[in-house]
């Protein structure tokens, strides 16, 4: 395919990412036992600690952010012991599966798809019964429902033993997080979303507590096990052959992103958000997610023209040369997504809406 035949794409994942990062994963190789490499893990490490606001080491991943659930819950969760998993979408709905495919016993607290899981409820399954983790979605990016966060930690904070578990694929570099300053003990990412990078890196920042509870569970497995990663990791390395050009990539990327500032970067895409959520409605659309929680790295359109979303889909690769997102799961067709995250930025966004509205007429 040359480069004129490129589709954009216009995806909550993988997104579109700059020529400049896709140009810096082809430097030449270096080995990941040569000096070298050890100075990019330590730069990246400095750069991942910023963007994760942690003191806590970030462990790299030769993978997608769906390895890494299968590391927080095997790591993180003792055998004899139950884990919340707060569901409310197809992202959140997996993780269960996975901590559940991984022997653990879990308990679902489900909210409707679209709304917000809310910290009242939280607490309220917290004091029926003891937890050894919650794990919560950040940005559920089915729905492009946001939750809460920082309310939910401060309510996982007020039992001790209860760890916190946070899948911020979509929400990473795009909107508010502050792992420390809100108690997170484990915080997890992709690299395709709001990261703006090509996939398959991922990335987990833990807490110390989490690898001191990890020292007494038996069968961490191998490939995502925490301490495994972390005796490497005290040696600015990897236990296994690391993505060495995405990790040149990473800190292509996060010297852009560092640069345009964290605080600026989320209010880009709070911008781009209201921007995207005044052409919605004035198209008479819905908002999928409910109000007050809706996303600033993707909205989630409710189809109430009922449009052929296939048939969108279609003419913005043949007219704009832009792929688009056509819902997902449960509610694809009902739905489709608008994702403003990572580089995007108001021309690309105002030449989708143009797009959107050529289809339209
Ligand atoms: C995309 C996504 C995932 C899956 O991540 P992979 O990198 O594809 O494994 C998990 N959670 C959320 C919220 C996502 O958006």
């Amino acid at each position: 395919m040359s480069r004129a035949d490129h589709k954009r794409l216009f995806l909550p994942g993988p997104v579109e990412v700059r020529p400049a990062i896709l140009r810096a994963q082809t430097a030449p190789m270096i080995g990941h036992r040569m000096p070298e490499f050890a100075a990019l893990f330590a730069r990246l490490q400095d750069k991942l600690k910023s963007a994760f606001f942690t003191q806590n080491r970030v462990y790299i991943s030769g993978s997608s952010g769906s390895g890494l659930w299968e590391g927080a819950s095997r790591c993180g969760i003792r055998a004899d012991k139950k884990v919340l998993h707060l569901v409310g979408g197809a992202f959140s709905e997996r993780w269960a599966l996975v901590s559940r495919a991984n022997g653990k016993q879990v308990d679902c607290l489900e909210v409707p798809w679209g709304c917000a899981h809310k910290p009242g409820l939280v607490a309220e399954a917290l004091d029926k019964q003891t937890y050894d983790a919650v794990c919560a979605v950040h940005n559920e990016t089915s729905t492009g429902v946001t939750n809460p966060i920082r309310e939910i930690a401060q309510v996982v904070r007020q039992h001790a033993d209860t760890f916190f578990f946070v899948d911020t694929v979509s929400g990473f570099l795009g909107t508010e997080l502050r792992m420390d300053d809100w108690g997170i003990d484990v915080a997890l990412t992709s690299s395709q979303k709001a990261f703006a990078l090509p996939p398959g890196i991922a990335f987990a920042a833990v807490s110390d507590r989490v690898l001191e509870r990890a020292q007494t569970i038996e069968n961490r497995g191998y490939y995502f096990d925490f301490l495994t990663l972390e005796k490497s990791l005290q040696k600015n390395n990897t236990p296994a052959t690391p993505p060495i050009a995405l990790m040149n990539a990473a800190d292509a990327q996060l010297d852009i992103i560092l640069d345009e500032g964290l605080e600026d970067r989320w209010a880009r895409h709070r911008q781009m958000r209201d921007h995207t959520h005044a052409w919605t409605l004035s198209r008479g659309f819905g908002l999928y997610a409910q109000a007050g929680y809706r996303s600033d790295t993707v909205t989630t359109v409710a189809n109430t023209r009922g449009i052929d979303v296939a048939a969108m889909d279609k003419f913005m690769q043949r007219e704009c040369g832009i792929a688009m997102d056509t819902g997902y799961g449960a509610i694809k067709g009902q739905t489709f997504r608008l994702p403003h995250m990572g580089d995007v930025d108001m021309d690309m966004l105002n030449e989708v809406l143009d797009g959107l509205d050529a289809f339209l007429a």
